[in-house]
């Protein structure tokens, strides 16, 4: 299982809608294209230390995102995520009430960015083997699934940005940012 190349912001994929999954082609038997990007995908996200990741960030144009979180330095307060894939991911509700959070990302991979969403989604999906799944996610899974539903629709963490004066280099952020929580950060889920 080959580990990918990450699309870098300028990479026009980056900026596409991703093609739905065709399920018959997700579930088919014998060598399989999609369960092989999928394990692929789950290979790079943990060799670039990301917590989620979607398939245009591996330059394929698809509705497949992947999140995974272990404890790690670099959300070091976050509670865990188990491995989950998504297929087809859509966001079927949002709550009114907002969060914030400093957001990071692999195409983007020094910058960090205080992204304000909604603090709790549902999202439907299908897993892996092609099963229906409706995940109703708050906290940080709630902030991983959003941003990587973005990457899905053509957008990154930047087009969600309010005020460009809280965006900041990993260097810096850990420096002057990293221990002032937001006011309004999301509760560990
Ligand atoms: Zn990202």
């Amino acid at each position: 299982m080959p580990v990918l190349e990450i699309a870098k912001l300028g990479h026009p994929i980056l900026r596409k809608k991703a093609r739905p999954v065709d399920l018959k082609e997700l579930k088919a038997q014998g060598d399989n294209k999609l369960q092989r990007l999928i394990d692929d995908m789950i290979e790079t996200m943990r060799d670039e230390g990301g917590v989620g990741i979607a398939a245009p960030q591996v330059a394929e144009s698809l509705q497949v995102i992947i999140v995974e979180y272990r404890q790690n330095e670099r959300y070091p307060s976050q509670d865990d995520i188990p491995l989950t894939v998504y297929v087809n991911p859509v966001i079927t509700h949002s709550s009114k009430e907002t969060g914030s959070f400093w957001e990071g990302c692999l195409s983007l991979k020094d910058l960090r960015g205080l992204v304000t969403r909604p603090r709790e989604v549902t999202v439907e999906a299908f897993s892996r083997d092609g099963e229906k799944m409706v995940v109703e996610a708050r906290g940080f899974l709630a902030v991983v699934l959003q941003h990587e539903i973005d990457h899905l629709h053509g957008k990154v963490f930047l087009d969600r940005m309010t005020d460009l004066t809280q965006l900041a280099w990993v260097e810096e952020w850990e420096t002057y940012w990293a221990e002032k929580e937001p006011a309004d950060a999301p509760e560990s889920i």
